[in-house]
């Protein structure tokens, strides 16, 4: 070869996706390198002061515009969505559809929560004007799962792009084609903003090039053990960091609920998705008196249920290949230690289809009651009575969701306030994830901070507090020319006031 030979332009280097399901290939996808990610962090960083700088009235409809392009184009989002994760359609355009709920609640009440709000300013500082108001904190890193690759980080990525926020997003490696359609859809919607919303593709290091770009906060959705890695490297600089993991949600059945209710919903809870569902249903607390005949009903229900490819299957496979060796860990670890299984069973668990399980009598120490299984497995447990359920539901390292059946929605509720879970739905799952003024997280293994409502907005905001001196008060602290007595004069006030009560 000569000098003089024309050479090629180096490729950069891509990844592959694949159908979860047929494990044919889905599409190419960039790695995103440590300048790549700089690149569109430092891209937000110009746009986002003009984006914050707008009245909040435009923001709004900016935002509603994108709203309105991702419901317009609903199904080609659900497709990518299915295609991704392997997931039925119809479950993929209901994830579209929650999300543009959740996106339009941000946009319509970014103002009213984030707005300058005037506060008392108490007896010493009568003579200040005093006032808060909350800012945006600039970039935002958001990191995402694939188990719902477009709800999960937009419960991140359309509060903090409300809040004022430029966004940089590494969604799964599993599931980039539905980051890279949300951020198309937002420059074609919302022209004049481009790199307000970037997307960028990659593996884990793509995540930990975020992690070191030098963003003002980072929103991580995804496993405990990975988020403590990615919180190690925030802690680098101080960098704020958000983390909602996973879970290993309760249901408590009491003896006068619903069971044909409670089975139903238990049913959907644990299987839906194929158990990959941060808050899905994975243990079961019913008493004594109603376990037999709440098993029976969860079995009944859950043995008709078999997974697919079509769209008409009510889960599809298992999206992580590697997620079926801890399922079935879990679901022989437990029948070795004594459970027994109602459905299913250690040969139910095979990739990619892993057909359901339901499991009773299971050591609360076996692993399929003490880890995240993120799987179609469910185990129904008997316990003598609801303290005792209550004490079962709270010793997990998890604590993110979990629901109440029973009777009055009353003493469900006050079940509810005995739970260390970030949200409780009582007499139905998952209730609180359909509504966006209602904040979710946990905390312990689950994480911590919230997204969605006013909290999930807050989340992506300082807070400044502003004094506005009004006039030179009579009791000027100060200064050092205040004379001694009238600091004396003070003190005698203060004591005599807070003596009082
Ligand atoms: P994961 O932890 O394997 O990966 C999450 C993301 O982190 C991916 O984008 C991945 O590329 C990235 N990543 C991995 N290593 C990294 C590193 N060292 N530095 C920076 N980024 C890195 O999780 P997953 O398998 O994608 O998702 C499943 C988990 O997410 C489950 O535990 C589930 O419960 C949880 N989850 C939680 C919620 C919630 O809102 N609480 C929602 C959905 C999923």
């Amino acid at each position: 070869m000569t000098d003089t030979a024309p050479t090629a332009a180096p490729r950069a280097e891509v990844f592959t996706t694949y159908s979860p399901a047929t494990g044919e290939p889905v599409a190419e996808h960039p790695v995103a390198g440590a300048a790549e990610v700089a690149d569109a962090v430092s891209r937000g960083r110009t746009v986002q002061e003009g984006w914050a700088a707008l009245p909040a009235s435009r923001r709004r409809d900016r935002l509603l515009r994108w709203k309105k392009a991702l419901a317009t184009e609903l199904d080609t989002v659900a497709r990518t969505i299915a295609e991704e994760t392997g997931k039925p359609s119809g479950d993929a355009a209901l994830e579209v559809v929650l999300t543009l709920e959740h996106l339009a609640w941000a946009a319509r009440n970014a103002d009213r929560v984030l707005r300058r709000r005037r506060v008392g300013a108490g007896l010493f500082a009568a003579h200040q004007r005093a006032s808060l108001v909350h800012r945006p904190v600039g970039v935002v890193g958001v990191i995402g799962p694939w188990n719902y690759p477009l709800y999960t980080p937009m419960g991140s990525i359309g509060y903090a792009l409300a809040a004022g926020n430029a966004v940089v997003f590494k969604p799964s490696e599993l599931t980039p084609g539905t980051g890279v359609l949300l951020a198309e859809l937002f420059d074609a919607a919302v022209p004049g903003h481009a790199g307000l919303l970037a997307t960028v593709t990659g593996p884990a290091s793509t995540g930990e090039a975020l992690a070191r770009s030098g963003v003002d906060k980072l929103a991580f959705t995804g496993s405990p053990g990975t988020a403590r890695k990615v919180m190690a490297v925030c802690a680098e600089t101080l960098t704020p960091f958000l983390a909602e993991c996973g879970g290993k949600d309760a249901v408590i059945v009491t003896a006068d609920a619903d069971l044909d209710a409670a089975a139903d919903a238990i049913v959907w809870g644990a299987l839906s998705n194929a158990g990959q569902t941060c808050a899905g249903v994975e243990r079961v607390y019913a008493v004594r008196e109603i376990h037999e005949a709440l098993c029976q009903r969860v079995a009944e229900r859950a043995e008709k249920l078999r997974p697919g490819a079509d769209a008409d299957a009510p889960y599809g496979p298992m999206t992580l290949a590697g997620q079926v060796d801890v399922v079935e860990r879990h679901v022989s670890g437990a029948l070795a230690a004594g459970a027994r299984a109602l459905v299913g069973g250690a040969e139910s668990v095979r990739a990619p289809f892993v057909a359901p399980v339901v499991l009773t009598d299971v050591p609360e120490d076996a692993a399929a009651m003490t880890e995240e299984t993120f799987g179609p497995v469910v185990a129904v447990n008997a316990v003598a009575d609801v303290d005792e359920a209550v004490e079962r539901a709270n010793a997990s390292r998890y604590a993110l969701g979990a629901a109440v059946f029973c009777r009055s929605g009353r003493a469900g509720a006050a079940i509810a306030a005995r739970l260390r879970a970030g949200a409780v739905s009582v007499n139905s799952v998952l209730g609180f994830a359909a509504v966006p003024a209602l904040p979710f997280g946990g905390s312990r293994d689950s994480g911590f901070g919230r997204i969605h409502g006013a909290e999930g907005l807050r989340a992506f905001t300082s807070v400044q507090s502003v004094t506005v001196q009004r006039f030179t008060p009579p009791l000027a602290l100060t200064s050092f020319a205040v004379p001694a007595a009238t600091r004396e004069r003070a003190v005698r006030l203060a004591r005599a006031l807070h003596r009082r009560r």
